[in-house]
């Protein structure tokens, strides 16, 4: 799933991920943290240098935002297309000689497998 967009606030130019890497978190007596370290990505803007740390998105967040695409996607095709992204060729294999699958699932299935190929 590809990562949100990061924008820059100052020139609205698209941040690249600069690095990713850890923070600390020591000495945060305000807070209190279970962990002292966390996973960070800094971003940078390529026009004006602005750089900006922003939180990954955890696995739970990964698949909300997975499930709103596949909510977002019209096309039937696309939307097999995306539940069948994992599928190991057997399987997809499967899905197109199968007789209870939808053409759509078949069709998605042939995509993913052509993928695959090349
Ligand atoms: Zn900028």
């Amino acid at each position: 799933m590809a990562e949100e967009k990061k924008i820059c606030p100052f020139c609205g130019a698209e941040m690249a991920l600069h690095y990713t890497g850890w923070l600390a978190m020591r000495g945060n007596k305000v807070v209190q943290l279970t962990e002292d370290f966390i996973e960070a990505q800094l971003y940078l803007c390529p026009d004006c240098r602005f750089m900006a740390w922003f939180k990954p998105l955890t696995g739970v967040e990964q698949f909300e935002q997975e499930q709103q695409a596949l909510e977002d996607t019209k096309d039937p095709v696309k939307k097999f297309e995306i539940l069948f992204r994992d599928y190991s060729e057997k399987k997809l294999q499967k899905v197109i000689d199968g007789r209870d699958y939808l053409p759509e699932a078949k069709k998605a299935a042939q995509n993913l497998l052509c993928r695959k190929g090349e």
